[in-house]
């Protein structure tokens, strides 16, 4: 087999069946299901069934604390997570730049496999398409995912109350901070790494106590959360600043860069709204999980012109609004 990928790998022909033989057949392995068919039955399932889709445009591919396959994983199943789902099954499309190394393609599929085996999750079904080289950024992912629900889960917008709480499961912004210190682009260096992970058990611990709302604070970050969650109920979203857990390196280089930490995205953490009565023993739950010792009650919901005010440690009122511009391109 070459060493890069080349047209030849995407045209249906010899190379694309042992590209797929030999890289996605042996990290995507499934002897349950018959992959080889044109479309994959699936078995009928209790619950209700629940899907997202996403695209993956990461740069660089691979960064500390993963590559743009966990990162694709995990951003499906957190998605289906924080819907109140259990995540089952995954789709992939694979959209390759000519030029890229195999032997990188078998890293990140490698790492597809071994995340979507720690998130109980199957590859079911994929396919791989190579774009002319200077076209295609190295490798794009989309991706689906299908869950099931319980009938008995409520979640949604429509049930945040003023004075309800807002809590994040752990400190924001390293996501993106990771990111652009991997880019190497102002020649900082730090050993922060990405928070990319799985939110199930949270979501799960969540879902246990009665929480009304959750979303995992991606693209936008929790500002951008707080603000969807603004426009919708048309309720003010308060957020105390002494509160936020934001790791020191963070700060610091949003600080040198001129970043605002509270729009880059995160992509292991959830941001929950909870009843009052319920806030402590969700904080409790969450600080007890591996991962979850700096979740936080970050802010309230609370009546009035509907907006997103960021109270500061100084007694201030910052208003943190909707992102117009891109912080931050080709970051998830
Ligand atoms: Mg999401």
């Amino acid at each position: 087999m070459s060493e890069r990928i080349t047209l030849a790998h995407g045209n249906g022909g010899r190379f694309m069946r042992e590209l797929v033989r030999d890289v996605f057949a042996r990290h995507f392995a499934n002897p349950a299901l018959d992959t080889a068919a044109d479309a994959v039955a699936l078995p009928a399932a209790d619950g209700t069934l629940v899907t997202t889709t996403d695209g993956f445009i990461v740069d660089p591919l691979e960064f500390p604390g993963g590559d743009i396959g966990s990162l694709a994983v995990h951003g499906i199943v957190n998605d289906l997570a924080v819907s109140g789902a259990t995540p089952r099954w995954l789709t992939l499309s694979f959209l390759i730049e000519e030029g890229l190394e195999i032997a990188r393609l078998d890293r990140i599929a490698a790492s597809i496999g071994t995340t979507a085996h720690a998130c109980g999750v199957a590859v079911v079904a994929g396919d791989t398409k190579v774009l002319p080289r200077g076209q295609g950024g190295g490798l794009y992912l989309a991706a689906t995912g299908i869950g099931t629900r319980g009938a008995d889960v409520m979640l949604g917008m429509t049930r945040i109350r003023p004075g309800d709480h807002l809590l994040v499961s752990g400190p924001v912004g390293d996501h993106g901070t990771a990111i652009l210190l991997a880019r190497n682009d102002f020649g900082l260096y730090g050993d922060l790494r990405s928070d990319s992970a799985s939110v199930l058990a949270f979501a799960r611990a969540a879902v246990g106590i009665g929480v009304r709302f959750m979303r995992d604070p991606t693209r936008g970050g929790l500002a951008t959360v707080a603000n969807e969650i603004s426009l919708e109920t048309r309720l003010r979203v308060v957020l105390d600043e002494a509160a936020l857990p934001l790791r020191e390196e963070v700060r610091g280089i949003c600080e040198m860069l001129g970043y605002d930490p509270l729009y880059l995205a995160c992509e292991g953490r959830v941001v929950a709204v909870v009843d009052p009565a319920r806030a402590a023993a969700l904080l409790a739950a969450w600080r007890g999980l591996p991962g979850g010792e700096h979740a936080a009650g970050i802010g309230t919901i609370e009546t009035g012109r509907p907006c997103v005010v960021l109270r500061t440690a100084l007694g201030g009122e910052r208003l943190l609004e909707e992102l117009e511009d891109d912080p931050l391109p080709r970051i998830c």
